[in-house]
């Protein structure tokens, strides 16, 4: 998924304004994680807690007969207050060795022409993983999270979709993106605001982590984050959303659309297929129901493909007896798609106004970060392929 913004918006003004394990180790440490902003050691002798386990937590306090204070204490500074994660956790024993980090950050960057920062990731299978942070004019943030490595829906258009999958992430590595981004935007004085699932991967094929991770970030004693300020996307998996509109009344979706004519989304979106536009408007209708929350549909703009005025008038019948909000995403070309163009800015323009003329709520975002390619899955892909090409330099071949 792209990381953008747009410049006008209705309800979904705070997503799209824009768009180490950590051991305490006091003994026979190994450093293998590191990041600036805390030092991270793990002994692989050891068998560390697990700090988004709260089992594992709970078997810590009780066998150290710490006072649940200590621990309340810990949770809100790390993930509340963003502080520094040595610091927080100076209060435990220091033969306890709590892993907090499952992610260490290999690379950080910084756009030069705005306020974006591309976080990419290693886990501890090695595999790399992207997060964006998006800073906003008005000082409002937010945090694009991955949920797989790699996508298994290989959407024509995503440079994420043409990996393949590698695995899903786990819930404390979902966390993690959010803690390690909170605690970078904690060391500028800026607060972490909008929190949005619209990295690598489908959310809707990884619930089990999904579920678990929006758990704890709207829970009051551990991120106690807003469900409004939270935004799952999908590419369109009709009864999933509808579960998670059921378990998550309060947290925002996001459709990814991309057209409203079966053949053409076939033709872009695999998944299609199986899942078509009839049962994604039941779907979109019925998760209405549930939260009374007003969904986002967003469309990609892809040249001669999907932007002419029948394709929006073709849009406008889909979205009929639906609240939505539109929202115009400006394609970046992923160099595997040779065939994909991006619509140009006047068409944008006409199909909003096919569009807004019939009363639709429609923005058009614009890209943050194009000069750190923020576009979803590209810096992993010349991430690997940098490194595929250093391995086969330095083997001689
Ligand atoms: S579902 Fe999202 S991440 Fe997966 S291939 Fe499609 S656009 Fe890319």
């Amino acid at each position: 998924m792209v990381t953008t913004r747009s410049p006008e918006q209705g309800d979904f003004d705070s997503f799209f304004q824009l768009s180490a394990i950590v051991t305490r180790q006091h003994a026979r440490a190994t450093a293998i994680f590191h990041s600036p902003h805390t030092a991270r050691f793990w002994s692989p002798m050891s068998s560390p807690v697990h700090f988004f386990d709260a089992d594992e937590v709970e078997q810590l306090r009780r066998r150290a007969r710490l006072d649940p204070q200590v621990i309340r204490q810990l949770r809100n500074d790390l993930l509340k207050k963003f502080r520094p994660t040595d610091e927080c956790l100076t209060g435990l024993p220091a033969d306890e060795d709590l892993s907090v980090h499952s992610l260490k950050l290999y690379r950080q960057l910084n756009s030069q022409t705005d306020g974006a920062t591309k976080l990419l990731f290693r886990n501890a299978d090695q595999l790399l993983l992207e997060s964006v942070i998006l800073r906003i004019a008005t000082g409002r943030t937010t945090l694009c999270v991955s949920s797989q490595v790699g996508c298994a829906a290989a959407c024509d258009f995503c440079a994420t979709g043409k990996m393949g999958i590698a695995r899903n992430l786990t819930a404390a590595e979902i966390l993690d993106q959010v803690l390690q981004a909170g605690q970078l935007l904690a060391t500028e004085s800026r607060r972490l605001n909008n929190i949005v699932f619209m990295g690598m991967g489908e959310p809707f094929h990884n619930t089990v982590a999904l579920y678990e991770a929006v758990q704890q970030l709207t829970d009051p004693r551990l991120f106690d984050r807003s469900g409004g300020n939270i935004l799952v996307s999908t590419v369109g998996l009709p009864d999933e959303m509808v579960r998670f509109a059921r378990a998550f009344p309060n947290v925002n979706l996001a459709l990814s659309l991309h057209s409203a004519d079966q053949k053409k989304r076939e033709s872009i979106i695999p998944l299609a297929r199986t899942y078509p536009l009839k049962s994604l408007h039941n779907a979109v209708r019925q998760v209405q129901q549930i939260s009374g929350r007003e969904l986002m549909i967003e469309y990609l703009m892809l040249q001669d493909i999907n932007d002419s005025v029948a394709d929006a008038e073709r849009l406008l019948d889909w979205l009929t007896d639906l609240s939505v909000h539109v929202n115009l995403i400006p394609y970046n070309a992923v160099e595997e798609s040779p065939h994909l163009q991006a619509t140009g800015r006047p068409q944008i323009e006409a199909f909003a106004r096919v569009l807004r003329d019939a009363g639709r709520k429609t923005t058009i975002r614009y890209s943050l970060g194009s000069d750190i390619e923020a576009a979803c899955g590209q810096l992993v892909r010349m991430e690997n392929r940098q490194q595929a090409i250093d391995s086969h330099r330095a083997s001689g071949s």
